[in-house]
Formats: C-alpha cells, sequence, structure tokens
C-alpha cells in the first residue's frame, strides 16, 4: 500500500533495480533513474505474497487475476484526493461514476496509466531544467 495508489493489489517489479515497487511514482520518487518499461511484467500479489509474470504483449481479461490464489489486481486505482469523495454523502454515486468510466478502458492501459502520467511529469521537469540552464548559461 502506498500514498499514491491506496487500493494497489499488486507490487511491480522495476526492470531497472530489481526492486518491487507498489507504483511508478513510487519508483520515482525513490530512485534517481527512470523507470525502464518491459513487456514482460513481473508482479508481486500483495494477498498471496507470491510473485508472477505477465506478458504485457499478449495480456488477456484473464490475467487480471493473480494466478495463485485468484485475487482480481487490475481494478480502479484509488487515489488519495478520490477518498475525499468517499467520505461525502454521494459516495456512492461518484464511486459508480468512476467505476462506469473506468469499465470503458482497456484495464491493461487503466492499470499503466499512472506510469505515463509519472513520465509525462518526469519529462516536463526534465525539460524545465533544461532550459533554466540553457537561460542561465545565456545570461553569463
Ligand atoms: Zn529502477
Ligand atoms: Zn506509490
Ligand atoms: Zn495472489
Amino acid at each position: 500500500m502506498c500514498k499514491h495508489i491506496l487500493n494497489a493489489q499488486v507490487s511491480i517489479r522495476a526492470p531497472c533495480c530489481k526492486k518491487f515497487f507498489d507504483c511508478p511514482q513510487c519508483h520515482a520518487e525513490t530512485q534517481d533513474h527512470n523507470l525502464r518499461k518491459t513487456l514482460e511484467m513481473v508482479f508481486m500479489c500483495k494477498k498471496c505474497k507470491k510473485a508472477f509474470r505477465k506478458d504485457m504483449s499478449e495480456y488477456e481479461e484473464a490475467d487480471e487475476y493473480c494466478p495463485h490464489c485468484d485475487n482480481q489486481y487490475v481494478i480502479e486505482a484509488k487515489e488519495p484526493k478520490a477518498m475525499v469523495g468517499v467520505e461525502g454523502e454521494d459516495a456512492r454515486v461518484d464511486n459508480r461514476m468512476l467505476k462506469d468510466d473506468r469499465m470503458k478502458e482497456d484495464p491493461a492501459r487503466s492499470l499503466f496509466a499512472s506510469k505515463d502520467v509519472s513520465d509525462k511529469v518526469d519529462q516536463s521537469l526534465y525539460e524545465l531544467l533544461r532550459a533554466r540552464q540553457a537561460a542561465g548559461g545565456g545570461a553569463q
């Protein structure tokens, strides 16, 4: 369980540093290198604590479940800001709407959606730093 995805069902092994992380943001915050992408993902189920491999190039609906304990690990990510709504009176309605929206998405894609976001954040930060360096160099 990490602060970014509160209901994470699996840890994902980063292919670059061979460590398990709950989400790509955790990797970005604790490591000083970019997360390497791979098609052969290694997951560890948080329920039964067993590891398993998935080839993401041939990901099927049945692959949403842990092969050891059938725990469904591809679920809508509960992010901290969404938790505020759960405490409100219309929580059930909001939840259902959120879920319906997610259902239309490709499950493999929504699992890794946060990875794409963190990649974009990393890149824009990098570009900002580079732009500042360029500006500083020009002023001298
Ligand atoms: Zn790494
Ligand atoms: Zn995290
Ligand atoms: Zn399991």
